[in-house]
């Protein structure tokens, strides 16, 4: 049984992490990956839970190694996703959300073409900038940073298999949720987890009575 794998992308400020949080809560059997990142933890973020926050050289090496089934700088620190946590969640039957930029999405698309790549836009730039600025932990420079290269982030939506847009936010959080609970009902879902239903469904009725 192989779970599949959702790429979460969105540019900063678009309420994809509380989407994210919110759909794990409400749903069995699926992870999100935790990343390894080399910016400085905010306040209240916990080494290992929210990243595993590492150094510039740790991170050279574990590139060097192969250890990242995708990497990527991101306004000047570098993020990367553990290629062996994703796929022995995978192997063991749980979806698993990568929440990447979509540098990491593109690279991951590559190596799992099956991947389910979900872009969430914002409603409008207002709501962006509102949301970037009540953020209270990143300084002005860094909202207008992160501002600037939303223009360009959300422009790379083209590549989604399915696209959000989160105004209300329980309306996103539904359809989120059903992009996963499609897929559990798609044919190769459905036949891991029912072979023997299905074998039983599809041999002689006289074999059964
Ligand atoms: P933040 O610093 O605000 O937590 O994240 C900044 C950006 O980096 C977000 O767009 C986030 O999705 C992205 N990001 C987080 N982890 C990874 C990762 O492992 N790989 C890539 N490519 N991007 C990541």
């Amino acid at each position: 049984m192989t779970g599949s794998l959702f790429i979460i992308t969105a540019a900063s400020g678009t309420g994809k992490t509380s989407l994210v949080k919110q759909l794990l809560a409400t749903t069995n059997d699926l992870t999100v990956s935790v990343s390894h990142t080399t910016r400085q933890p905010r306040p209240g973020e916990i080494d290992g839970h929210h990243y595993h926050f590492t150094s510039v050289d740790v991170f050279t090496k574990a590139i060097a190694e192969g250890q990242f089934l995708e990497h990527a700088e991101v306004f000047g620190n570098y993020y990367g996703t553990s290629e062996q946590s994703v796929r022995t969640q995978l192997q063991a039957g749980v979806d698993v959300i990568l929440e990447i930029d979509w540098q990491g999405a593109l690279q991951v698309k590559k190596i799992f073409a099956e991947a389910i790549m979900v872009f969430i836009l914002p409603p409008s730039v207002a709501t962006l900038r509102q949301r970037l600025s009540t953020r209270a932990t990143d300084s002005t420079d860094v909202i207008e940073q992160r501002l600037a290269g939303s223009v360009n982030e959300m422009s790379q939506y083209v590549h989604a298999d399915y696209v959000v847009i989160n105004d209300n936010f329980e309306v996103a959080l539904t359809e989120l949720k059903s992009i996963i609970v499609a897929d559990r009902q798609t044919l190769r879902r459905q036949q891991q987890r029912y072979s023997r239903v299905i074998t039983n469904l599809l041999s002689d009725p006289a074999d059964q009575s």
